[in-house]
């Protein structure tokens, strides 16, 4: 770790840890549910989980938390694990399941059971949340609370040897039902549930409730720290109680931290999965979704996202983060890794009427403004060529220095040209601008030493890579769209755009998941699903410029 940094809190302790040796090594685990893909907030833990493993010279395992048969599938283990890994994170042999830890974890429910501190409920789930109470008022004790150790233990057996069915028991934690935290209010630690399960098959029909599997899984694994988002709060003092009462060999400790908040994003597995059931986007890797898998689709790089979460910090206060500050981690990542390319996103035919028929010259063109290392490549140029529509004006202000009616401009490593005619179609459009060129002025090597203000980006017309060029936009018109009553009600209905393109012919060589610069456009990368040679697709990455901070700041403001 580099000292110079400050510490979050969670880094003082564990090093504090360290240093009065209460710890030797440093353990944690980053636990998903196998429900959904992994998203920009699960960037946050497993960034901080395995960064402070990391840090200190300790180990994190990925512990699969797969409590909930049924729930859980094959596809989204496959994909946390890629994207873990893509994050440039290892678990080495630590790949573990809470359903390794069934035969443990039942062990410790007997345990619980035989000391008196756990019991069989024999009511129904309506009558136990009845029984329940209220934040304001006490619970009221089951009519089953005191049933003999012998009968729990005999039923509790029979709960597991599959003699009941689902609902018709419980065995909860006998703590009080008075308890002002109502996770104490004699929590459950199983319920009976003739389920399949992906790993153990048809050996359970009873599975482990959430808080009671966590905790005696960080002790079995040996956690020192479980690093957890602040909703669990209120669930330390029963993480503390079993601690207390089962005292396994090693005691995890609990430390909740604050969720990591995008704004105009929505970071739910169960909302996200929503958007791909109803075709709202194309699936969790739809280059929109703040999923891992969208973001690296999208172009995003993993160290940007690691560099994210770094500057978002590691603090108790909730946050919404704007999209402008993730933004601007990727563009000052891809500003210098990605080497410059032109592309024409609205193409206008240019000819030079006085260029030699049929030559056509190799342009040298750096690939890399800050860094010669990057080199050079050859971009051929022609009498005809592709600009950018909008680098043209016809009743252009003054200070407008791009191409206008008898006005020049410089072409980017090419010539400085003239525009001397403009072609227009029967609907008034210009469609096509004719123009001189001076050959005196080639970038580089021209003997002249005239200067123009503006310059330009283009494509020779004949060699021109037609393509796809997908530009995307907030999935979401509200900065805060988890707090919508009605998320899809909030969608932007032009958070794609596609458009068909010309680009510079190096670019057919570049491989999937590469990110270039289109010069005075954008970062964009190779679509690693619908890419072809054939048909080339391209995804915009990001803009140069952040033309959404303002906006954001002030809705966010409003919103106060
Ligand atoms: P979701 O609501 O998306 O299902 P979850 O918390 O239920 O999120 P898990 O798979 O249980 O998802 O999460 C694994 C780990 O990631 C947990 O330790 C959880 O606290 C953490 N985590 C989830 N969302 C965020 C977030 N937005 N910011 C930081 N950590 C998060
Ligand atoms: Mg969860």
């Amino acid at each position: 770790m580099n000292d110079a940094l400050p510490r979050d809190f969670i880094r003082q302790i564990i090093h504090s840890d360290l240093e009065t040796g209460k710890h030797t090594a440093i353990v944690t685990r980053f636990p998903p549910e196998p429900n959904g893909y992994l998203h920009i907030g699960h960037v946050m833990s497993i960034c901080l989980n395995f960064g402070v493993a990391e840090e200190t010279g300790g180990r994190t395992f990925l512990r699969f938390d797969d409590t909930n048969p049924g729930k859980e599938r094959e596809e989204y283990v496959e994909a946390i694990e890629r994207d873990v890994r893509w994050l440039g994170f290892d678990w080495d042999e630590r790949l573990t399941h809470t359903s390794d830890y069934f035969d443990a974890l039942y062990d410790y429910a007997e345990q619980l059971t035989r000391n008196g501190l756990a019991y069989v409920d024999s009511l129904s789930a309506d009558e136990i949340r009845a029984h329940r109470g209220t934040l304001t008022e006490a619970g009221k004790n089951s009519p089953y609370r005191d049933r003999p150790v012998e009968d729990n233990l005999d039923l509790f057996r029979r709960m597991r040897a599959g003699e009941f069915a689902d609902g018709e028991h419980v065995l909860r934690a006998k703590i009080d039902m008075a308890s002002p935290n109502i996770n104490l209010r004699d929590p459950a630690l199983y319920r009976i549930r003739h389920v399949a399960h992906q790993h153990t098959g048809d050996k359970w029909c009873i599975y482990p409730m959430y808080d009671f599997a966590h905790t005696m899984s960080d002790a079995l694994e040996q956690i020192t720290h479980s690093l957890c988002t602040l909703e669990f709060e209120d669930h330390r003092p029963l993480y503390d109680w079993l601690l207390d009462q089962l005292k396994p060999e090693h005691r995890p400790r609990q430390i909740e931290f604050s969720r990591l908040n995008l704004a105009y994003a929505i970071t739910s597995k169960r909302k996200l999965n929503a958007l791909v059931d109803d075709g709202v986007v194309s699936g969790w890797d739809d280059p929109r979704m703040p999923t891992i898998a969208g973001l690296r689709r999208r172009g995003y790089p993993a160290s940007a996202l690691r560099e994210f979460v770094k500057r978002g910090g590691v603090t108790k206060k909730d946050k919404l983060i704007e999209m402008a500050v993730l933004e601007n981690c990727i563009r000052e990542e891809l500003d210098f890794s990605a080497p410059r390319r032109m592309a024409v996103l609205q193409p206008l035919k240019v000819v030079l009427t006085n260029y030699p028929q049929g030559q056509v010259e190799m342009m040298p063109s750096s690939n890399h403004p800050n860094r010669p290392e990057f080199g050079t490549r050859e971009v051929p140029f022609s009498g005809e060529l592709f600009i950018e529509q909008d680098d043209f004006m016809e009743d252009a202000p003054k200070k407008f220095f791009r191409l206008k009616p008898d006005g020049e401009v410089r072409l980017r490593n090419g010539y400085i040209i003239r525009c001397d005619e403009v072609i227009k179609n029967k609907a008034g459009e210009v469609v096509e601008l004719r123009c001189s060129y001076d050959p005196d002025t080639r970038s580089g090597t021209g003997t002249s030493d005239r200067k123009v203000k503006g310059t330009i980006h283009w494509v020779s017309a004949a060699h021109a890579l037609p393509a796809e060029v997908r530009l995307y936009d907030r999935l979401f018109t509200v900065p805060d769209p988890n707090a919508a009553e009605d998320f899809m009600a909030v969608l932007n209905p032009d958070s794609l755009a596609t458009a068909r393109v010309m680009l510079e012919p190096s670019l057919a060589e570049l491989g999937v998941g590469e990110a270039v610069q289109f010069e005075r456009l954008g970062y964009f990368c190779v679509d690693s699903v619908d890419h072809s040679a054939k048909a080339p697709a391209f995804n915009r990455i990001v803009t140069l410029r952040d033309s959404w901070a303002k906006v954001e700041q002030q809705a966010i403001a409003q919103r106060g």
